[in-house]
């Protein structure tokens, strides 16, 4: 099967707050396992419905590095329910393809959310885990990487991004003949 295409700025299904998950049935752990499929091919270390244009309140996130073995958690109406500290990690995103920016974050988060069974579960996680987090449930508001940048550097990401999409289209209908 085609993995899930991800979605790049400046598409703005990116910026639709999504919606709750009422329940947790099969096609949401469908949408969950494409998702972790598309994130794995990327690669990546998060990513959210969003990203494949489902607007539902969920993410996967997998931090294990390559010579660690998979740790794929799932979030599922995820809430941040503690924030506490600071860090600054450089951070990159599926959807801002090769841009990588220094974004402050909590240090510690706390999450609420339901697994991929539909089970309530609370992760306190640092690090690196507690930036991805809380980057994914950005996407969940339709916030992206760049929201949390200045002025200038949010207006040069967006113009390069604009750039490639242009670029991009007319490689698209350059190959359509
Ligand atoms: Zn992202």
């Amino acid at each position: 099967m085609a993995i899930r295409t991800i979605l790049h700025y400046p598409d703005q299904r990116l910026r639709v707050k999504a919606k709750p998950v009422p329940v947790v049935t099969a096609e949401i752990r469908k949408l969950v396992e494409d998702m972790a499929e598309a994130m794995y091919a990327a690669p990546g270390v998060g990513l959210a419905a969003p990203q494949v244009g489902e607007s539902h309140r969920l993410f996967v996130i997998d931090v294990a590095t390559e010579d660690e073995s998979s740790n794929l958690l799932v979030f599922i109406n995820p809430e941040l329910v503690n924030l506490e500290g600071e860090q600054i990690w450089c951070e990159g995103c599926l959807s801002f393809p090769e841009i990588s920016e220094d974004i402050k974050r909590a240090e510690t988060v706390t999450v609420r959310a339901l697994n991929e069974k539909g089970e309530p579960f609370e992760l306190t996680a640092d690090g690196l885990l507690a930036v991805a987090i809380q980057h994914e449930n950005d996407h969940l508001d339709g916030i992206l990487m760049i929201d949390h940048l200045g002025v200038i550097k949010r207006r040069v990401i967006h113009r390069e991004m604009l750039k490639r999409q242009k670029d991009g289209d007319q490689e698209a209908s350059a190959s359509r003949g």
